[in-house]
């Protein structure tokens, strides 16, 4: 076993795992912690198996993927519905990112391979977050910036792209793809700016996140003190991942500890959405 690359994200999922969770066999369904079981057609026993973990054991919950991709540096957040007597609030659960420096004069060879490298580091992340107790409804990913096509990093972003995406496909996560003006407008309310001046642009979306976040953020609870230490160590991919993951939250109507406003839900109205079972 090596180390958990996450913190819990639901509370009963580790011992669900330990027990051997609910295991789906040809036409029934058998939860190994607590001997409840069930039959049926096998698309019934998977969603009986997430009901049956998220609701009596607390094992999994519903939570939305935003991954902002990139060789260098891809931003992971994801986004958790966190019960509270109601419908629940959605909190950030886990926000991180991984990638490392190419160089110029980079092989085919050694392109291919850091892309494979990169690839697995994201995945590695999602599968971590999902053994963690996430049960991610919804991807949110974002797509091609034409501008950029010219440059040869574009080329292999692209290839970095479309295995994510079919990574995601294999896992039966259905996802999105938002603009970079849509998450932009999302996040800043305006399109920050571009090419030289990419730092300023990053520290105005960071600036907008940790404002977002700064409403309500429930001090004195878990919640609360975890998204102030994710907001300490934010980054620029980070925070567009995590404004990602935030518009999947708005398309799927569930509750926020930040103050919806017109942008928020303007941008999310013109993306598109594919259908998502909760
Ligand atoms: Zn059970």
């Amino acid at each position: 076993m090596t180390a958990a690359l996450v913190d819990p994200i639901a509370p009963g999922a580790a011992e669900l795992a330990a027990a051997g969770g609910v295991c789906i066999l040809d036409s029934s369904a058998k939860c190994e912690l607590c001997g409840e079981w069930n039959d049926g057609p096998r698309a019934e026993l998977r969603a009986w198996a997430r009901q049956h973990a998220r609701q009596a054991h607390d094992a999994l919950r519903p939570s939305v993927l935003g991954l902002d991709l990139s060789l260098t540096r891809t931003g992971i957040a994801i986004e958790t519905l966190i019960p509270d007597g109601s419908k629940g609030t959605a909190w950030p659960s886990l926000l991180t990112h991984c990638g490392e420096a190419g160089h110029q004069n980079a092989t085919y060879d050694e392109r291919g391979r850091r892309l494979v490298r990169q690839a697995r580091a994201v995945m590695r992340n999602v599968d971590a977050a999902i053994r963690a107790g996430a049960d991610i409804r919804l991807g949110v990913v974002e797509g091609p910036s034409y501008g950029q096509s010219s440059m040869p990093s574009y080329y292999d972003r692209a290839g970095l792209w479309w295995s994510i995406i079919t990574a995601l496909q294999a896992r039966g996560i259905p996802f999105a793809v938002v603009t970079p003006d849509h998450r932009a407008k999302f996040i800043c309310g305006v399109k920050p700016p571009m090419g030289k001046d990419r730092d300023r642009a990053k520290r105005l979306i960071c600036d907008e996140t940790r404002s977002r976040f700064k409403v309500n953020t429930g001090r004195g609870t878990d919640h609360g003190e975890l998204v102030e230490r994710m907001m300490k160590r934010l980054n620029g991919d980070q925070a567009d991942a995590l404004g990602l993951a935030d518009m999947g939250v708005v398309q799927l109507g569930w509750a926020t500890p930040w103050r919806k406003g017109r942008r928020h839900v303007e941008n999310v109205a013109l993306t598109t959405w594919p259908a998502v079972t909760l």
